[in-house]
This record gives C-alpha cells, structure tokens and sequence, in this order.
C-alpha cells in the first residue's frame, strides 16, 4: 500500500524538491547534492528538536560509518554548520511554499483536510503575527529595524503564519509564512496588514474550493483588509472588533440598540463549581467605519458572567461576513474563539519547546534567519501530519506524551544506534514499549 505521507515518502520528495534550490556558489561537481544536503540537514535539527543531532551523527559517520543523518533524513553528506550557512542563506523562504502545499495537497487526497472542516464546511485559518528574531547587535540585510526612546536601534524579524485550526481539535496545520519586509513600513499594523495583503495574493486559490473563514485580531478588521475577502475572494471573515478602533461602527450598533434593532439571548451553563451566564447580542449589516461606502458587517459579542456574583469572565466582540442569526451567533464566536489557539499551541510551541531556531546556524547576512524559520513551521506540520496519518507515530506520541519522552527517547536512540528507516525507528520504539497497533476497524 503506498503511503504518500510516510516519513520516507515525504523525505524522498523533500529530497527531490530541494535538489532544484538555487545554489550560489561557483559551479562543481556535487552542487545539486550539497544544496539538498544543507536543506535536509538544517531541517533534521529542526525536525528533532534536537541542536546536537548532527554533531551526534557526524560521530556516528565516523564510528560506524553510517549515521540516521542519512538512512532518515537523507543527507549524502553532513555539510559542517559553516557550509550549511553558506549555502542556504542566499536561499529566499518562498522557495519552501512548494514544499507545504504538497504536504496539504496529500492530507487532502487523504480526507486529513475535509476533518478540518468546520462552520458551514468552510475551513478556519487564522492569521497571527510573530516576532521570532529581537536583538541590538545581530542583523541581516533583510531585518526590519526600529529606534527605541534612547535612540538604540533594535533589528528583528516578524511574519504572519496563518495556520488551519478547528474547535475541539488540538492539531493546528502551519501554511506557508510571509515575511514582514522592512518596506512594509515600522507601525505593527501597517505591516501585518501588508503581509496578510501579500499572503492572499499568493495562497488563497489554493484553499478557495474548500472555501475559508479567515480569523485573526483586530488590526484584521479594517475596511481594505475585510473587502479584500468578502468581495475580492468571496471568502469569510471573523475578526475581533473593538470599541476604540471601531468608534463609528460603535456608535451605530448603539443607535440600532435604542430603536431595538439589536438582538440579545441569553444560556445558563454550569461548570461544574458554579453557574455561568452567557449573554450574546449580535447585529446585521452595520457600517464598518465612518463614511458612504463603508463596507456593511454583521457584529456579534459574547459577555460570560458568574451567575452569583455578577463578575465578567470574559467579554470579545467581532465582525463577519455571515449572516448572524439567533441559531448561529453561538458558534460564530466559538470560530472566533478558535483564534486564541493560534497562541496557544502553534506560536508556544515554536517559541518554548525545543525548536532550536538560529542555534547552530547563526543569523546570517541575507535570508538564512527567514529559510531556518521556515523549515521549523515546515517540521511542526509534517509532526502533526504524522499525527493524523500515521498510526505508529500516533501511538508512540500518545503512550509517550504523557512524560514527553518521545522526543528525548529520539535523541537518545539515534545518537547510539543507526536505524535503516523510520519505519525501523516506529518499530524498535513500539517494540520496547511493549505496544501493537491496533487493526484497522471492520467496515
Ligand atoms: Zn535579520
């Protein structure tokens, strides 16, 4: 049976791929092979959470000539840090969108998309913003740079990272990031919303037949940036919509309320400790800003109190393009809500758990900081495709997660025994633990 999303399948293909990177170097005899080299090897750290596994496996070479650089990773040769460097950061990112879009093109053959599937079948990506390099010294031609109030300049690097998510799903899938770009100016604001411009430019065909609803922050609910979707790409949007940077949409859903145009309804939920009252009110076609062709939005706002003590536990409001109804309010601000888990597992993991960014690789002086990037998102999808595809691997994390062992059983096990496949790898580890996978399901 062939198994598109295998680890060796999709490591033969990444082989494949990045063989065709451009390679800046003065022509010779092993250039396609060395480039592919550096790619697979800066993605191997990154894959394994581990900064020390090539150093681990280039003594590997070493004492047993073999090492799982190659067997799983397939790299010819290990390129020293130095070389990797050299090599990939003349490197742009958009090289690697290529690489995610197959990824979700087999999940999609494989049904793992239509799972994601949420409000109205349409699928949810949420769109974040990330600053993953802030230092005063190290800098690249390609940082975005600002000046603090004592005049110090401090270099960084931020993107969008759109990932698909679904309420009640742990799993979030990372697409292609795009990189803020000192062009895009130095306001937050100015350059999210530029980027997320750029990114539709170039993403949003690909996932227009599933039909998506875009969510993100506030700075999304602005008039180009909401038009651009609903009208542009006559797509969807549920974006959190503030009082102080929505003043003329404010003041309109307050006349609508005194002429009792406002629709409010209330549930009781009792959370195991006490009662919680959620109150949600919601209105159609109210102006998005100030001005004749303001772009007419459907607002909702969510307010949970505790029912005996009246205290606020939470309160957010958005605006969207579907049509708010009494049955529907409810679960357009849980799609809403969804948002929140952008942070909470995708951007955390990137940031606290092991992904070793810039370790051993460095800055660099043109693209490297960007490509490294993303090769890390490029590593937490093929993760969580494994999740979803592969029962092995699905298995091991899932008896292993609970000491969060599975990773530093990884290290360990490929820094002392070589292993011909991750096949190999999966077996080895499900055999020690004494575990079997179970049959599939009679139909
Ligand atoms: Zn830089």
């Amino acid at each position: 049976m062939s198994k598109p999303l295998s680890l060796s399948n999709i490591i033969g293909h990444c082989r494949e791929s990045w063989q065709m990177l451009p390679d800046c170097r003065k022509p010779n005899n092993n250039m396609r092979y060395a480039i592919a080299d550096a790619a697979l090897a800066a993605f191997s750290v990154f894959f394994m959470q581990s900064a020390s596994f090539l150093a681990h496996q280039r003594d590997m070479e070493l004492r047993k000539r073999s090492n799982n650089g190659r067997t799983l990773f397939g790299i010819g040769k290990i390129p020293s840090d130095n070389q990797l460097r050299n090599l990939l950061d003349p490197i742009t990112p958009d090289h690697f969108h290529a690489d995610f879009d197959w990824i979700m093109a087999e999940m999609a053959t494989a049904g793992t998309l239509d799972a994601f599937r949420a409000y109205q079948g349409t699928l949810l990506v949420a769109f974040d913003g990330l600053t993953y390099h802030s230092s005063t010294n190290v800098h690249c031609d390609n940082c975005s740079q600002r000046k603090d109030s004592q005049g110090t300049t401090h270099y960084y690097h931020s993107a969008i990272t759109p990932v698909i998510v679904k309420p009640g799903s742990p799993h979030v899938l990372p697409l292609p990031p795009e990189f803020i770009v000192p062009q895009d100016g130095h306001e937050k604001q100015d350059c999210e919303r530029a980027a997320v411009k750029r990114w539709l430019a170039a993403h949003h065909t690909r996932y227009q037949p599933y039909t998506v609803t875009y969510l993100g922050d506030d700075l999304y609910a602005n008039q180009p940036g909401c038009q651009l979707i609903a009208e542009t790409y006559q797509q969807y949007f549920v974006f959190v919509c503030k009082p102080d940077s929505h003043v003329a949409l404010y003041s309109e859903l307050a006349l609508l309320d005194k002429i009792g145009g406002m629709t409010t309804q209330t549930t009781r939920h009792w959370n195991g400790r006490y009662a919680e009252i959620s109150t949600y009110r919601f209105a159609n076609q109210a102006p998005l800003r100030a001005g004749a062709d303001a772009l007419l939005v459907n607002w909702c706002e969510l307010t949970v109190t505790h029912e005996a003590t009246g205290a606020v536990l939470f309160h957010n409001a958005w605006v969207t393009n579907h049509l708010l109804a009494a049955h529907n309010t409810p679960e357009i601000v849980q799609v809403g809500r969804t948002r929140w888990k952008v942070e909470n597992e995708n951007i955390n993991v990137l940031k606290n758990h092991g992904y070793h960014l810039e370790h051993n690789f460095g800055h660099g002086e043109q693209h490297l900081s960007t490509v490294l990037f993303s090769l890390n998102l490029f590593a937490f999808l093929l993760h969580t495709a494994q999740h979803l595809t592969n029962e092995a691997y699905r298995l091991l994390r899932e008896t292993l997660a609970v000491r969060r062992t599975f990773f530093n059983d990884l290290k360990a096990l490929t820094r002392y025994i070589v292993f011909a496949s991750w096949e190999a790898l999966f077996q080895f580890m499900l055999d020690g633990l004494e575990l079997t996978i179970p049959p599939p399901a009679m139909l």
